[in-house]
């Protein structure tokens, strides 16, 4: 059977990328979230969440995916304070961010990104970044990344309290050329210095690579540039990839081809995926990422966020959905999935939204 053609993606104006995006506002969501079915729970101790190593310690994991069998645990990283909030046409109150992440806190999550040290400029939505740093619990065990463009944000985020940081790249050049106006390569050597302090500091940097299944600008991007990328950031110092289908429009097959090139350059143990959830593909896409050994996946509460580069778009995958479905495959996350709906119900009302959650909007009571 032919393979039906992409949707064409509608670029955006240059430079509109930085500005927040037209959020419909939907009418306030009262639904409290419901009991589940039995999904299966597992509770799984918190765990330190530091550089993943980089020997024989990910050979079961490796083993699994040579056997086409799911990791045993996953890795969720909650990227809604940040990634999600940050998409938001409204500013959303401080202190709504602080109890977001607090709530969070609470369902046994072990990474929860909290915000990013961006120019208020670039990101007006995470200009009280240090006060959320700063006013969020921080419970042991779990890691509170932030993302860090540059030095200064490094310095900033290091001084609010950050144990982690996160840097940013790019798969498509015309992508990395119209967003930050230089090459990926220029794009990366920005990111010494911040690898340099952060060595210094003893502190984890994650590498996020965009648009590793398409570009709004440059439409289908090859996994040799996304192999290419993802190498030179682990090279770099990145303990973890995080490999985004920045505007969702990555398949199960698209996924396949692009993880098998990338795992050959960078081992599957420091590998995630981050999918979003435009064209209804994440969590299939997120099924071959398991079936191909990777075990660290990105979400977001209740869906949140959207995309600026694609019309219609969504934000990421929901962690409840996520959860609701590693649940049924028996894979441990220790996130507990009923405490994950409540806090999704505690954003949506307080950003007067719909939950993308499909399992939160199956469990409502009506
Ligand atoms: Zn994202």
């Amino acid at each position: 059977m032919a393979s039906l053609p992409p949707k064409p993606i509608t670029p955006v104006t240059p430079g509109a990328e930085r500005g927040p995006p037209q959020n419909k506002q939907l009418g306030r969501y009262k639904c409290a979230a419901g009991a589940l079915p039995a999904a299966p729970q597992h509770k799984m101790p918190r765990c330190d969440t530091g550089p993943a190593p980089r020997d024989g310690a990910w050979a079961q994991v490796s083993s699994a995916a040579a056997s086409g069998a799911y990791p045993k645990r996953v890795k969720v990283v909650e990227v809604g304070p940040r990634d999600g909030l940050q998409n938001e046409k409204n500013v959303v109150p401080t202190p709504v961010k602080i109890n977001l992440i607090n709530m969070l806190s609470e369902t046994g999550l072990q990474v929860i990104e909290a915000t990013s040290f961006v120019s208020p400029k670039w990101v007006p939505q995470m200009a009280d970044h240090t006060e959320v740093m700063q006013g969020i619990n921080k419970l042991p065990g779990i890691s509170y990344p932030v993302l860090t463009p540059n030095l200064k944000g490094f310095q900033a985020a290091v001084a609010a309290g950050a144990k982690e940081v996160s840097i940013f790249g790019a798969a498509s050049e015309l992508f990395t050329k119209k967003n930050i106006n230089c090459s990926i390569e220029e794009s990366l050597e920005r990111f010494e210095e911040v690898m340099k302090a952060a060595r210094e500091a003893s502190i984890p940097v994650r590498g996020y690579v965009s648009c590793v299944l398409g570009c709004p600008y440059e439409g289908k991007i090859s996994a040799a540039k996304v192999a290419e990328v993802s190498k030179k950031m682990y090279s770099m110092g990145c303990y973890e990839i995080s490999l985004g289908d920045t505007i969702g429009v990555g398949t199960p097959g698209s996924m396949r081809e692009m993880l098998a090139v990338v795992m050959k350059e960078v081992p599957v143990g420091a590998l995630a995926v981050h999918c979003h959830d435009t064209y209804g593909q994440a969590l299939a896409n997120i099924l071959v990422a398991l079936q191909m050994g990777v075990s660290v996946v990105d979400a977001s509460v209740a869906g949140l966020g959207g995309c600026p580069y694609a019309q219609g778009a969504s934000g990421n995958v929901a962690t409840e959905d996520l959860v609701y479905m590693l649940n049924g495959l028996g894979i441990h996350t220790g996130v507990d999935l009923q405490k994950l709906m409540d806090t999704g119900t505690f954003i949506c009302n307080a950003l007067n939204r719909k939950t993308n959650s499909k399992v939160s909007q199956a469990s409502c009571r009506l």
